[in-house]
């Protein structure tokens, strides 16, 4: 039940000055920060991160944005040549890979019952439109999916974090040694 989960704070973030109080939100719920470093990732890492071959990711967000083009009555094929979901997630993908390493980013581990399911929660939707608000993405961003495509580039949500428990265990170790995730008990934890 306790689990360890990523979050990166992506470089619109850390620019805008919201790793301290994105932290925050997280401590104050709860969960344990046990590894935390500041890194401006190279391609080579963002690649890692969100892998080519991981279809059903791509495929997901895909139909993610199908779903909210939808919604505001967009074109998929007018804005990205396209209405296949696969082919609108490998388009993102570059974005994606261009965004995560334009700049400076945060990652941390943090740790807790279901915490992977409840950091998720604490960020909101990945659409900021969709995000509710008290939620990470739903006070603070403001972007949209048709605004990024039309200038072709990836959403500004400020934020990362693994999606299940299985993508949180092949995301740490490739942003955290072993030796860098800490172990202790906080004070409320009794
Ligand atoms: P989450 O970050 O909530 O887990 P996904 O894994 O589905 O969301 O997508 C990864 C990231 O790809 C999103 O956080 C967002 O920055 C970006 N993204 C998703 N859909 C689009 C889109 N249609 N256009 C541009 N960027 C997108
Ligand atoms: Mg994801």
């Amino acid at each position: 039940m306790i689990e360890q989960t990523l979050i990166v704070i992506k470089p619109d973030g850390v620019v805008r000055s919201l790793t301290g109080e994105i932290v925050t939100r997280f401590e104050k719920a709860g969960l344990k920060l046990v590894g935390a470093r500041m890194v401006k990732i190279d391609k080579a890492h963002a690649e890692k991160h969100y892998p080519a071959d991981r279809d059903e990711l791509w495929i997901g967000i895909g139909n993610k944005t199908l779903e909210n083009y939808e919604k505001l009555e967009l074109n998929a094929q007018e804005l990205l040549g396209t209405t296949d979901p696969k082919a609108i997630g490998d388009i993102v993908r570059v974005w994606l890979l261009d965004y995560m390493s334009s700049g400076p980013v945060f990652a941390a581990v943090f740790e807790g019952p279901h915490a992977v399911e409840l950091v998720r929660k604490i960020c909101g939707h990945t659409l900021p439109l969709l995000s509710a608000p008290g939620t990470i993405r739903g006070d603070y961003s403001y972007d949209s999916a048709a605004l990024a495509n039309k200038g072709q580039r990836a959403i500004k949500n400020l934020i990362h974090a693994s999606g299940t428990v299985e993508e949180a265990e092949y995301e740490i170790p490739l942003w955290f040694a072993k030796s860098d995730i800490s172990s202790y008990k906080r004070t409320d934890e009794d």
